[in-house]
């Protein structure tokens, strides 16, 4: 077949088997270079469509795919969803028994299978690569490649023995794929799984159907309450926190205001994580609230917002676990709450943490990136698209759908402030934290302020203009500026750094974002009659979104699911459902022209979709 052939080829697979129309960004490229049997790095961001680039190629080509995955749900639901439309696909993980292993792999030997889930531990066994050596092979898929890297976020030590393909099964293409996109990790990708010299494709990072938004944290708990009631009521969603402790509380405060809420962390036994899980994934509207062991490989398109409680370790983890919301292109949120104390944890994470101080140095630049991006009056997203390499027309571009896009603060000369920070800083000992010193600014006698005589020095009340919340924001913000620092020593002092000098001699400018002088609140509810999010009762909202055929499409899908044991989802998306209430098809054929129709949905599913739409009055 030449190059033509192929592509017509591909199209044709990808509309008849996952009847989508059309291939997204470097999708096509990739499946013809893989399908004519080149090795190749990806990089897309989660929801950017990985999984197409590997199942395609497989069908494409002869013998059967092995897919490296490091979930085991993902290999679940994935399998659940390949053999939905017709793909003949496998899992061999520590899930199966003896017998049910074995006859995976005697389908493999005899060339029934077209894609076949392996976990990487279970791949590097003498006895599965013996079992692949004898076997007919397409490719290998390597999903999550950032494991192999020992300075990513999810460094898995059986990644490291991957490189073991390469040597073994020279003639076999590879296909890395990933969405952390670092120059560091990608260059640990090549090495360690023998891609150099093949190409990268990299698609673009943006996900333009997620606002960022962060939220000067107040109380995180009735902020994080007041934007699920107000926005996302019946929602599903992700709300991540730092320590097992505060998941477990947040979970209870939100059930306890009536928001469907269960926690998920690693100390949790092994059969209630797997049960929250599986309720999240299959059912509508839950809020799985989870330290960061929750998500990778979850491929749940339908979830509708991410909060964070706790500052990421770095921009890489904040945009792969806001990457979760929204994988089906709908509006979705990533909302965070941050605060000064969030930074001052972090630091102190790393400054404990056992690692070189290499290792430290790149930690704390990664979490100096987080702060800067979560303190700009710029748009978000060109940041978060410029730290990808990502080359955005000019640094003012304006998303549109940012919070700074949608109401921008204002940005002020705030040095004077900030040298009544320092002053106060340096006058007091550099030995106290930002209560304290904000005590003294304001002129408060605490008994502390009392017991070290802090309301003799001048510097006792000289920010009695500003209340408390404001001259939080401005201590956060000259930390984040970097010029009074966290004192690892002692827990949350603030020390003056080297820039400091210069603040305080006035050469350097320090500019504040406006809403230090109180505008926050007024920044929120002008967002929220932006968005046109009334507050709304769970019910007027559900009502409004399943009405007429939808809630009838909704309905029968989840009877489907539940009668097939299978997520929701993997029936049918939420986009196809909304295609179908929207084109209301008619026929079989108007019907297959759908998204996420193809062949196998449509003999399966055809007759019953038609009747509900003939059926249904509006
Ligand atoms: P990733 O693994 O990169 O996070 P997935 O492979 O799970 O992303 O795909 C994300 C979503 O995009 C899925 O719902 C998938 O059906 C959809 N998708 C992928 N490719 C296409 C395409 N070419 N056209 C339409 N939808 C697509
Ligand atoms: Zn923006």
């Amino acid at each position: 077949m030449d190059q033509t052939d192929v592509a017509a080829n591909a199209l044709a697979v990808l509309n008849s088997v996952f009847g989508l129309p059309a291939f997204r960004g470097p999708q096509e490229d990739i499946v013809m270079h893989l399908a004519g049997g080149g090795n190749c790095l990806v990089l897309m961001p989660t929801g950017g469509g990985k999984s197409l680039c590997y199942q395609l190629p497989s069908l494409l080509r002869d013998g059967c795919g092995i897919v490296v995955s490091p979930l085991i749900a993902l290999m679940r639901d994935q399998v659940a969803g390949l053999l939905e439309v017709g793909v003949k696909a496998a899992v061999l993980n520590s899930s199966l028994s003896f017998e049910e292993a074995n006859a995976v792999e005697q389908r493999l030997l005899a060339g029934d299978l077209d894609l076949l889930y392996v976990a990487p531990e279970r791949l590097l066994t003498p006895r599965c690569l013996g079992l692949l050596a004898r076997a007919k092979l397409a490719l290998f898929a390597i999903d999550e490649a950032h494991c192999v890297s020992q300075w990513g976020h999810d460094f898995r030590p059986e990644y490291i023995g991957l490189s073991v393909l390469a040597e073994r099964f020279p003639n076999v293409p590879r296909i890395a794929l990933t969405a952390t996109a670092d120059d560091l990790t990608r260059q640990e990708i090549i090495d360690r799984l023998g891609l150099d010299g093949a190409p990268s494709f990299v698609a673009s990072f943006d996900r333009p159907n997620i606002r960022y938004e962060i939220v000067d944290k107040q109380n995180a708990k009735t902020q994080l309450e007041a934007f699920i009631s107000q926005r996302h009521a019946g929602d599903a969603g992700i709300v991540y926190c730092l320590s097992r402790n505060k998941v477990e509380e947040t979970a209870a405060a939100l059930t306890k205001a009536g928001i469907p809420a269960l926690p998920y962390h690693a100390g949790l036994d092994a059969a209630v994580r797997a049960r929250h899980q599986d309720r999240f994934i299959n059912e509508d509207g839950i809020v799985i609230v989870a330290t960061i062991a929750f998500g990778m490989g979850i491929d749940k398109p339908d979830v509708r917002f991410v909060a964070h409680l706790d500052l990421p370790k770095s921009i890489e983890a904040y945009y792969q676990e806001t990457g979760r919301a929204g994988r089906d292109g709908k509006p979705s949120d990533a909302w965070m709450a941050y605060g000064l104390a969030d930074i001052v944890q972090q630091r102190r994470m790393i400054d404990d943490s056992n690692g070189s101080d290499a290792f430290k140095r790149v930690s704390i630049g990664k979490l100096d990136a987080l702060v800067a991006l979560a303190e700009t009056a710029g748009c978000r997203r060109t940041r978060l698209l410029r730290y990808f390499g990502e080359a955005v027309a000019d640094h003012n571009h304006k998303c549109g759908n940012c919070d700074n896009c949608l109401s921008p603060p204002n940005v002020r000369d705030g040095t004077v402030l900030a040298q009544k920070l320092l002053s106060c800083a340096y006058r007091t000992g550099q030995r106290f934290g930002a209560m304290h010193l904000i005590d003294v600014l304001i002129g408060r006698a605490t008994e502390r302020v009392k017991q070290f005589r802090h309301d003799q020095l001048s510097v006792y009340g000289i920010g009695a203009d500003l209340n408390e919340k404001q001259w939080r924001a401005v201590v956060r913000q000259v930390v984040a500026q970097g010029h009074l620092q966290a004192d690892s020593e002692a827990f949350g002092a603030l020390k003056l750094t080297e820039t400091a000098r210069g603040v305080l001699k006035g050469e350097t400018e320090v500019m504040l974002r406006e809403e230090t002088a109180g505008s926050s609140a007024h920044r929120g509810s002008k967002s929220k009659s932006k968005r046109g999010a009334a507050p709304s009762s769970p019910d007027t909202a559900g009502h409004a979104k399943h009405s007429g055929l939808l809630a009838a499409l909704r309905a029968w899908r989840s009877e489907t699911a539940r009668k097939r044991g299978v997520p929701a989802y993997v029936v049918l998306h939420d986009a196809t459902l909304d295609g179908i209430a929207a084109e209301r098809p008619a026929s079989l054929n108007q019907l297959r022209n759908i998204s996420g129709i193809g062949d196998k949905k449509l003999e399966h599913y055809g007759d019953a979709l038609l009747a509900l739409v003939a059926s249904s009055g509006d």
